[in-house]
């Protein structure tokens, strides 16, 4: 690991401070993703700020139909709150379905979309539900937020201060998940909402994306069955030595209606 100066401000002001007029320097949360890349010398920065004792990034809060979760918030967290069983329960069997116990108690909700993994699992529920997610400059649409291989809609130093989410009808997240750290191979998340069907798929392209064949039939009729026949291009998939391109096709289907079957048991 390279020499960095490391810095634990207490509000947000002082980590949008520090971010901002630092050289290179990198928010860091759970540093689940952040900290192996130092450790193995592929990144470098001269600066990190550490923004877990700012109070005001943590937390769940219902509000009306909105969910507002802290970008701080641990996996392990979300996974066993009440409050997200009550209101997306697919959102806490997601947060639950992360990693292991280590990751959960460390990896953040904000640190896992900021750092937008093509096979990371939240993306398809900000994506799916339709979220929005808050920063300390702006608000952005969750279908804009992500814009590719680990890229994202954030300017430089951008914090994402919390992920607003709408509350759908009812919703249903599954993956199917890599034997040893569990990032999804292909994970489908299912959100019939007020306004219709959202399907987002993660794990199968280089980023979280919808499936707006299966969300039209899906909006016609919220059953697993609307599914059959509907068939999905592998074309720019991930092939690797766990599944093909083509198998990452043909699962998104399968789970597809085993999210729509979970979304209905609810
Ligand atoms: C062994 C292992 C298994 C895992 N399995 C899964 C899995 O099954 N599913 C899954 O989805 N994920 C998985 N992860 C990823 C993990 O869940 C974390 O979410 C992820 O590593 C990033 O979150 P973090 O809080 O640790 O962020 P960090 O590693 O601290 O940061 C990641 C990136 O986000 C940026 N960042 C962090 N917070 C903010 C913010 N508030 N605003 C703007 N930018 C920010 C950082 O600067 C950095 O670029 C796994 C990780 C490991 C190590």
């Amino acid at each position: 690991m390279h020499d960095f100066t490391y810095h634990r401000p207490q509000d947000l002001g002082s980590a949008a401070s520090l971010i901002g007029t630092k050289g290179d320097a990198k928010l860091l949360a759970g540093g689940m993703s952040l900290l192996p890349s130092l450790k193995l010398r592929l990144t470098q920065y001269s600066d990190l700020v550490d923004l877990k004792s700012i109070a005001t990034l943590q937390g769940i809060r219902r509000e009306g139909d909105t969910l507002t979760i802290g970008a701080m918030t641990r996996h392990a967290i979300v996974a066993a709150s009440d409050e997200v069983k009550q209101a997306i329960p697919a959102l806490a069997v997601l947060a639950g379905g992360i990693g292991d116990p280590l990751v959960r108690n460390r990896g953040t909700i904000g640190g896992s979309i900021a750092n937008a993994d093509p096979a990371a699992d939240y993306p398809s529920a900000v994506l799916g539900l339709g979220a929005t997610v808050v920063t300390d400059r702006r608000e952005i649409a969750g279908d804009a937020f992500f814009t590719g291989l680990f890229e994202t809609a954030l300017e430089d130093g951008e914090i994402i201060t919390a992920v607003r989410f709408p509350l759908p009808r009812r919703s249903g997240y599954m993956k199917l998940p890599h034997p040893a750290s569990r990032f999804a191979l292909t994970g489908v998340f299912v959100a019939q909402t007020q306004s219709g069907v959202r399907v987002a798929v993660t794990g199968a392209g280089p980023s979280v994306f919808r499936l707006t064949a299966a969300e039209k039939a899906l909006t016609a009729d919220f059953s697993p069955a609307e599914l059959d026949g509907i068939t999905v291009d592998p074309d720019g998939f991930s092939s690797d030595i766990h599944a093909s391109a083509e198998y990452r096709a043909h699962a998104i289907i399968v789970l597809a209606k085993r999210a729509v079957a979970a979304a209905q048991a609810q």
